[in-house]
């Protein structure tokens, strides 16, 4: 899509919804494909986002990898803007796991929330189940970011067939996680989501 760099983070020039739709294309085609195709990084960019890719040069690059990267925060939103590129609008991932949810409801894919602590992501389907009925969660785990949990976690990932994973591990764990598995994920789209299951689940 269309995009800006901002101190050297690229961002797309993307409406909310036109990053939905693009979720959603992914997973079709990966659905398609006999889930052959490689797995799609989104990272939502807020301004600390951009700060801390400018002294960690792996965390610029796997945002600088990313099959999309939505302004998440305002002074993001400003700085595209102020470089006369302006991005239509904020996208949190707050805002994209309802909206997505709602989506895996209509169509059958199976949604996996991965991160936050224990309990947590159960609490958070369970919402997201009581508002979008038929919702398939593909499953859930606090896990953790530790690289030795890694194998034990892509194994219940390959177990689950989900078609979306969200990570709440923060940033930039949960960016630099995805990035160095996005190889290896069983899912078509993996997205860092930061806190975002405690403010869903609460
Ligand atoms: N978290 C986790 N494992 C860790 C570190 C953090 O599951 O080893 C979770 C934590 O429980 C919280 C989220 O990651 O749900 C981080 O939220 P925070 O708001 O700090 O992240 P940000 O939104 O700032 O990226």
């Amino acid at each position: 899509p269309r995009s800006v760099s901002v101190l050297g983070v690229r961002i797309d020039r993307v409406t909310q919804e036109e990053a939905l739709t693009f979720i959603e294309e992914q997973i079709r085609r990966r659905r398609a494909s006999g889930n052959r195709l490689p797995c799609s990084q989104v990272v939502t960019v807020n301004p600390e986002f951009v700060m801390e890719a400018r002294r960690n040069p792996a965390f610029r690059q796997a945002i600088n990898e990313a099959a999309l990267n939505v302004p998440d925060g305002i002074g993001v939103v400003w700085a595209t803007r102020y470089l006369g590129q302006p991005a239509p609008e904020r996208i949190t991932g707050t805002d994209l796991i309802p909206a997505l949810a709602e989506r895996c409801a209509a169509h059958g894919y199976r949604l996996y929330l991965l991160g936050a602590a224990p309990g947590v992501a159960e609490a958070t389907a369970a919402r997201l189940c009581a508002r979008f009925p038929g919702l398939q969660i593909a499953g859930t785990y606090a896990g953790s970011p530790d690289p030795a949990d890694e194998e034990a976690i892509l194994q219940r990932l390959v177990a689950a067939q989900a078609d979306l994973l969200c990570v709440a591990y923060g940033a930039p764990a949960q960016e630099l996680w995805i990035w160095r598995n996005l190889s290896r994920l069983p899912v078509a789209v993996a997205m860092g989501v930061g806190g975002a299951f405690d403010f869903l689940s609460g």
